[in-house]
């Protein structure tokens, strides 16, 4: 059987009498060079261990399998779980384990099943929950690296740099726990069915500590997400908002005229020094 014949992948998924689901996000991979570039890019090695989110048929998982060293594939469909029983069959390195990823324990799946090694991440994730997992692997600080599929629209977005139009709260949010890089763009044409965005592969490089470090994590998000909340507002209208019960709108003016921006500054004019400097100069009206 080939997984990425259209003709083959529809008798397959016939037979198991498999419908497409649209809400879980099943858009199937169907040219082998964009697995096989996804798996490249990754850097993984016959020494690593890999979580994959959302194995679909396989079609990536029979990529990652011959380039790993143990591949935990995570599906929420059970409807898939007896189709990838027979597409992986091949490869005694990958355990397929039936639950929404949003809900699993990563702690406890990689010390059973990676012994406690640190692992890659390498998926073709469902769109219409992105942002969720991307922020829920990032915040485990477990994974080495997490090389993913997403909407063109949130790698670009993910990859911003200050100062541009895609630049905002995710932006500082993802480049807070790891360097990203933007891989390659995918066309809705290497899909069945066809998604209705441009897709693009990005590999975030998880960081061991943060680029900056401002005196309170919950603090420096607090503000980064008030500074993007009214996106075409000034900066100081949107930390007015946010923190108004401990500070005057003209003390916000002096925290940011102090650290050299204007008074009419925006959000998306700020690097993420800024806005742990920001966030410093308000943790003591906040304590
Ligand atoms: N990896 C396959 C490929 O590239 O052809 C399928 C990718 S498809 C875009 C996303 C997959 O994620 C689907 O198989 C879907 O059922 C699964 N999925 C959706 N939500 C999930 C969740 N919360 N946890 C785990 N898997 C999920």
């Amino acid at each position: 059987m080939n997984l990425f014949s259209i003709k083959d992948i529809t008798a397959l998924l016939t037979r198991h009498g498999f419908n497409f689901s649209k809400s879980l996000g099943q858009n199937f991979l169907t040219e082998a060079f964009v697995c096989e570039d996804i798996v490249n890019l990754s850097g993984i090695s016959d020494s690593d261990c890999v979580l994959e989110i959302g194995p679909g048929i396989g079609s990536l998982t029979t990529k990652i399998a011959p380039a790993a060293k143990k591949v935990v594939s995570v599906e929420i469909d059970k409807k898939l779980i007896p189709v990838l029983g027979e597409t992986l069959a091949d490869f005694d390195n990958v355990t397929v384990i039936n639950e929404d990823i949003m809900k699993c324990n990563l702690k406890e799946l990689i010390d059973k099943h990676f012994d406690g090694i640190s692992p890659k991440v390498c998926a073709n994730l469902p769109y219409y929950i992105t942002s969720p997992i991307i922020s829920f692997l990032l915040e485990s600080r477990l994974f080495s690296s997490v090389t993913i599929m997403i909407q063109k629209e949130v790698a670009d977005r993910i990859c911003a740099k200050a100062g541009t139009a895609a630049y905002g709260a995710f932006t500082v949010f993802v480049q807070y726990y790891s360097d990203p890089e933007f891989l390659f763009k995918v066309s809705a044409d290497c899909f069945i069915p066809k998604p209705k965005v441009e897709s693009a592969v990005i590999r975030l490089n998880t960081r061991e500590t943060p680029p900056i470090s401002p005196k309170s994590e919950n603090l420096f998000f607090r503000v980064v997400r008030a500074s993007f909340a009214q996106r075409r507002k000034q900066l100081v209208n949107g930390l007015f908002s946010e923190f108004k019960s401990v500070i005057s709108k003209e003390e916000i003016i002096n925290i940011l005229t102090s650290l050299g921006h204007k008074p009419t500054v925006r959000g998306e004019e700020l690097t993420i020094q800024d806005f742990s400097d920001i966030s410093d100069a308000l943790f003591s009206f906040c304590n």
